[in-house]
């Protein structure tokens, strides 16, 4: 729904005090502007320099008011039906407790009149005491359309050569999609101005500068994925499920009726290869990949943190079709203000979020302690699998092995995987890369025989300096174990026995359930 038309239900539906949060706020009075004039609305704006003015219809006339106070007793006064917009009045209640209480006055007095009043600020920043009175509505950035003609209004400037061939000007503002106006008109105008002629080669001037407004949003961040599958050893039922979804996103696969996959959630100890595979999605799906920090989203006023997570998610939405990352939920657990209420409302707005969103954004969430996630975050259906991904098995980690040795410019083939797997049995991947790199540099400083070529022993040499997290996490890896017997959670690798040792096993469909239990 767009805002002048969840504005219409919201002001029919009778309520008093509605803030639409953007920085865009021309663009919000147009659109209110606009939906007052349709309906045949009395739309009076007032803010601190002009005082109140009529913005559409001829319904009845405030008193003057210069000072907030005033102002709001005047909106008391006014006999008949209008709509009332205040302007950067989160600037007027900022310690102006009379201000806040007048306005909570009357959000509940103008219940029985027929008045409203909207609140157009660039941030979700309400006072405490007005939270439960206020309605708080996001102005999406602009659409395609208004994109497009703000690209076409652009190619009128005098002097600017417009080059731009089929499908061209249709990526162009496809690439804009998520950007604000101004954003938008500024990104545009660089390319115009770069070269002095609108082409093809505009487009990457138009991607880098979106990566960089993204970044600056703070939450978000765009990442460039160059995992490939190849760079991912073992968990091969969790592949074989992302190959088979490969194309799911694809125009054939709409009109074959698939719905596009909503997205997994990863859970296992650190090192376990969730964020290489989130990595991996990206690039196996040819989707741009974006991290959400949850962690960086806590501010420390009341709605600032939901806020965030909601412009955040809007962002991804816009970039859509793409992967969207969310690393380490439990970490909207441990930061911020320790206000566990404060996460539970900004994990509130994410599965609302996941329940509601029409665009194709994937999510893969991961997380390392499941135990302090809300329980409804992790039920059947939020998300299309739950995968654990478990401590590697001998078979998977003779392939991370591999991965890493041909990293490193080595061939596998020099080394005895047999024995440096049955070595490394309790390390994740994140260790047994670890041990390779520490093995390359104690060859590499050798006393007698300083740079030579590193063998199975030294990487036996240094998995045993390694301690493996596995043994403090005990505890945590059975707890997930029970998660896969239950039907919680799916198994991310084949079992032992039906893994091939050298290349790698046949897709399965069907998850199966860990056969040989630790092998370790
Ligand atoms: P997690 O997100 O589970 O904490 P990561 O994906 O960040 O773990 O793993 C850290 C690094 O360890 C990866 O970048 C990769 O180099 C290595 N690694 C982990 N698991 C695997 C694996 N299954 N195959 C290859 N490398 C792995």
């Amino acid at each position: 729904m767009d805002l002048a038309k969840e504005l219409d239900v919201y002001l029919r539906a009778r309520f008093t005090l509605i803030q639409i949060v953007s920085h865009e706020e021309e663009r919000a009075v147009q659109d209110l502007r606009t939906l007052c004039e349709d309906s045949g609305r009395t739309l009076i704006a007032w803010d601190v320099a002009d005082h109140f003015r009529k913005l559409a219809g001829d319904g009845p006339e405030p008193q003057p008011a210069k000072d907030p106070l005033s102002a709001l007793e005047a909106i008391e006064k006014i006999d008949g039906e209008c709509v009332i917009l205040l302007l950067d009045f989160h600037q007027c209640w900022s310690g102006q407790p009379v201000v806040t209480r007048k306005l909570r006055n009357l959000a509940q007095s103008l219940k029985y009149t027929r008045k409203s009043i909207i609140i157009i600020s660039p941030s979700a920043k309400i006072p405490d005491e007005l939270k439960d009175d206020i309605v708080v509505l996001d102005l999406p950035p602009p659409g395609h359309e208004e994109l497009s003609e703000i690209l076409a209004h652009l190619e009128k400037t005098p002097g600017v050569t417009v080059a731009l061939g089929d499908g061209v000007r249709e990526r162009m503002v496809s690439l804009a999609l998520g950007l604000s106006e101004s954003q938008a008109r500024r990104v545009f105008s660089k390319a115009i101005v770069t070269g002095g002629v609108l082409d093809e080669t505009d487009l990457e001037i138009i991607a880098k500068e979106k990566q960089q407004i993204i970044r600056e949003s703070g939450a978000l961040e765009y990442y460039t994925a160059a995992e490939t599958i190849n760079d991912v050893g073992g968990l091969e039922l969790l592949k074989d499920w992302l190959i088979r979804r490969q194309l799911a996103f694809s125009e054939d696969a709409q009109a074959y009726g698939l719905q596009a996959p909503k997205g997994i959630a990863l859970i296992g100890i650190p090192g376990t290869g969730k964020s290489l595979t989130a990595k991996m999605v990206a690039s196996l799906w040819h989707l741009p990949l974006i991290r959400m920090d949850i962690g960086a989203m806590f501010g420390s006023l009341v709605g600032e943190s939901e806020q965030n997570a909601r412009t955040a998610l809007q962002l991804a939405e816009a970039v859509a079709p793409c992967v969207l990352w969310i690393d380490e939920m439990e970490k909207a657990l441990s930061t911020g203000d320790g206000d566990s209420g404060t996460s539970m409302r900004v994990f509130g707005t994410l599965l609302s979020w996941m329940q509601d969103k029409k665009k194709p954004v994937f999510i893969v969430a991961t997380a390392n302690d499941i135990t302090r996630l809300p329980p409804e975050l992790l039920r059947r259906g939020r998300f299309d699998e739950i995968f654990f991904l478990d401590l590697p098995n001998t078979t998977e980690r003779r392939a991370i092995f591999d991965v890493h040795l041909r990293k490193r410019g080595r061939d596998p083939a020099n080394f005895d995987l047999a024995r440096l797997a049955a070595s490394a049995g309790g390390y994740v991947g994140a260790e047994i890369e670890q041990a390779v790199v520490d093995a390359m540099y104690l060859a590499f400083s050798d006393e007698t025989s300083p740079g030579r070529e590193f063998t199975d022993d030294d990487i036996c040499a240094a998995l045993e300096h390694l301690v493996p997290m596995s043994r403090s996490q005990r505890e945590r890896i059975d707890f997930l174990r029970t998660w896969v017997e239950d039907g919680r959670a799916a198994t991310a690798s084949l079992p032992e026995s039906d893994a091939v040792a050298d290349k790698a096993p046949a897709l399965q469909i069907t998850p199966l359930p860990r056969a040989d239990g630790p092998d370790q």
